[in-house]
């Protein structure tokens, strides 16, 4: 997917000094007792999301969690979008023209419907539920993303992850992989689409170390997960309300928790069947600059990507089979960075 914004801010994300991975948030102050029940419910941060139109009079509307004022990443998880389920009938599904990306992968994840992928590096692929689709942009990339005639209802997730600075210019790549959903019986079923969880390891390669999982809860199940205590984590509700460690998410609501926990219980509070994402990975250290569709580590990598893909660089390669023209870069803002900071464990209320 393409960020639609007309006018993207520039997003510092990920400064070392802003907290993000900061552990449970040790030096906030808190009495000894506070402490000690934090061990046992460790603090939930809820992100709420702002709805972003793609674009066009029907056009359908996303869900962004990430990035956000109070969250940046998530390991390296930097972007996520979540939308539907759209009726295509009446919003025309997706139709996103050629665009590039930078220094980074995208993830998409659909929930029902399907999506036609093309891209520079010739891949002509179909984006299905349950399967993953993980494009890594690199130093360059282009492709199209269309729902496809027989789309009825589109809903999903697109996730991007930041690429760390050794791989960032890594050749363009594109992969398929589809994980058999894990069965806990009477609890749900967890797919693992990247890292691992509940035995299921996926065999896609990460730049860092990743988690991604789809995780249904039958109602009113209670689901303990391990987890690695180095990753932070984010739990997105697509449907149902969930109980992570302690705290209510509503649909639609990302749940952050802090590294340092070896398990994570899920409890769906609702009378349906409960769907989520989970998120996670090992803090990002570098400090990172998102624009548009560009991840680079300066507002010069950002300029340069903008000007490579105006002038139709070979950088990106060219789309094949798209019945349109590919999306003019918007403008780049003359102001410097606006810097997007975690917010300190001290400002949590
Ligand atoms: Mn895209």
């Amino acid at each position: 997917m393409s960020n639609v914004e007309s006018k993207p801010v520039e997003v510092r994300c990920g400064s070392p000094a802003d907290g993000n991975g900061n552990g449970n948030g040790e030096g906030d102050g808190a009495g000894d007792s506070e402490q000690v029940t934090r061990e046992r419910e460790p603090r939930v941060d809820v992100l709420t999301p702002r709805d972003v139109p793609l674009g066009g009079p029907r056009a359908m509307t996303v869900r962004r969690t990430l990035p956000q004022r109070a969250r940046t990443l998530i390991g390296a998880w930097c972007f996520a979008d979540h939308y539907g389920p759209d009726d295509v009938a009446g919003t025309g599904g997706m139709d996103v023209a050629p665009h590039p990306h930078t220094g980074l992968q995208t993830v998409s994840w659909l929930f029902s419907g399907e999506i036609e992928h093309r891209d520079s590096l010739g891949s002509h692929a179909y984006v299905r539920p349950g399967e993953l689709n993980l494009m890594t942009g690199g130093h360059g990339i282009a492709h199209t993303e269309v729902s496809t005639p027989r789309t009825t209802v589109l809903h999903g997730v697109q996730l991007w992850v930041a690429l760390p600075g050794e791989h960032r210019d890594t050749e363009r790549d594109f992969q398929h992989y589809v994980p058999g959903p894990v069965r806990v019986d009477g609890t749900g079923t967890i797919s693992v689409f990247l890292g691992s969880l509940a035995g299921a390891v996926s065999p896609v390669r990460t730049f860092t170390p990743l988690l991604g999982a789809e995780i249904t809860l039958e109602p009113h199940a209670s689901l303990t997960l391990a987890v690695d205590p180095g990753f932070e984590h984010g739990l997105l509700v697509d449907h149902g309300d969930v109980r992570l460690a302690g705290t209510v998410l509503h649909a639609a609501e990302l749940g952050y928790v802090h590294p340092g926990r070896d398990t994570l219980t899920l409890v769906n509070e609702s009378d349906d069947t409960a769907r989520t994402v989970l998120l996670g990975g090992t803090p990002f250290e570098e400090e990172i600059v998102m624009w548009w569709n560009f991840i680079g580590r300066s507002h010069e990598d950002i300029a340069r990507a903008r000007e490579d893909w105006e002038s139709a660089s070979d950088r990106f390669g060219t789309v094949e089979g798209y019945p349109g023209d590919r999306l003019p870069a918007p403008v780049l803002p003359n102001a410097t960075i606006r810097p997007r900071r975690n917010p300190a464990p001290a400002a949590h209320s």
